[in-house]
């Protein structure tokens, strides 16, 4: 990159009212539609939006971005984005870049998933102990070890801090040892993985509906492992499988968002190998100087807090 990359790149995930389809009585909060389309509105005061196709040209050096240029990105694929999230950037004339994953049909959910069901079912210490039962003797020392450790990143001094840390021992320490685990405590305690995942991710004939309306759609792992955790061989597999996925929804090259905004070093040039010219972190950062690792906002942080970032 010649010059570094002006860009405001706002990051989503869910958007969903209580009651809503997406939300399903699942208990599992988003930002609310209507904070959604004011944020819109701040936003289209304060800057341009542009298209990831735009995006990708600046990236290579075809056609600068507008002054105030800002991206709409939206993470994990979830039926938030089709029923409330599309309708709404198509009246708007809008688009935004969806990161999905690359998923077969009649896939289950993914290990993130699962604990965000639980953690609404069960509450946090429900869900530890459930999980701290099935352990055996070695798996148990594992989840003490991982525990202090991320107690110096996640001190537990609120809920939010307690939660990251149990999250960052099962998605990392333990993640092969309860994925399992979690799926039987799901159909324990919420009902059918399988159903509830059909109706939780988008499926191809709701991506391709959107794809015609405007939208694009990026890369985001298959299973949505942390990056800097599994080794280089499961990296590439995890971008192969979004390359395959994304052939037959966007014309390449693409884009593609680290899972959990996970990083290795080696991740830009597996990405370039298989038709990736630009990827999304989740640090916030509004000048980029390398098309592999571009920052973003957090806009549900700034919502809660009602702040726009200049
Ligand atoms: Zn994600």
């Amino acid at each position: 990159m010649n010059h570094p990359l002006e860009l405001t790149v706002m990051m989503y995930h869910y958007i969903r009212d209580k009651g809503d389809e997406a939300e399903a009585g699942s208990g599992i909060a988003g930002m609310p539609v209507k904070l959604f389309e004011k944020q819109l509105d701040d936003l289209a005061r304060q800057y341009r939006f542009v298209t990831w196709p735009q995006v990708r040209m600046a990236l290579q050096g075809q056609n600068p971005l507008p002054i105030s240029a800002c991206l709409l990105t939206f993470d994990d694929g979830v039926l938030d984005h089709y029923i409330n999230v599309f309708k709404i950037l198509q009246s708007r004339k809008l688009s935004g870049l969806f990161f999905a994953l690359g998923r077969c049909e009649n896939e289950g959910l993914t290990l993130a998933h699962k604990i965000h069901f639980l953690l609404a079912e069960l509450g946090l210490p429900g869900l530890r102990n459930a999980i701290w039962e099935k352990l055996n003797v070695a798996q148990r020392q594992q989840f003490t070890q991982a525990e202090k450790h991320y107690q110096l990143k996640y001190p537990p001094i609120s809920l939010d801090k307690r939660i990251n840390l149990l999250k960052a021992v099962l998605q990392r320490d333990l993640s092969a040892e309860v994925d399992p685990l979690l799926s039987d405590l799901f159909e324990m305690h919420v009902g059918s993985e399988q159903e509830t995942a059909r109706n939780y991710y988008l499926n191809g004939k709701q991506i391709r509906e959107m794809a015609a309306g405007g939208m694009h759609f990026g890369g985001h792992s298959r299973s949505h492992p942390w990056f800097d955790w599994i080794n280089a061989e499961a990296r590439t597999s995890e971008i192969k499988a979004s390359a395959d996925w994304l052939q037959q929804f966007e014309s390449g090259p693409w884009a593609f968002a680290y899972p959990y905004g996970g990083l290795s070093e080696d991740s830009p040039g597996i990405l370039k190998r298989h038709g990736f010219v630009a990827a999304f972190t989740t640090q916030t950062q509004l000048r980029h100087l390398d098309p592999y690792f571009i920052g973003r906002l957090d806009a549900e942080e700034m919502a809660q807090d009602g702040r726009i970032y200049g």
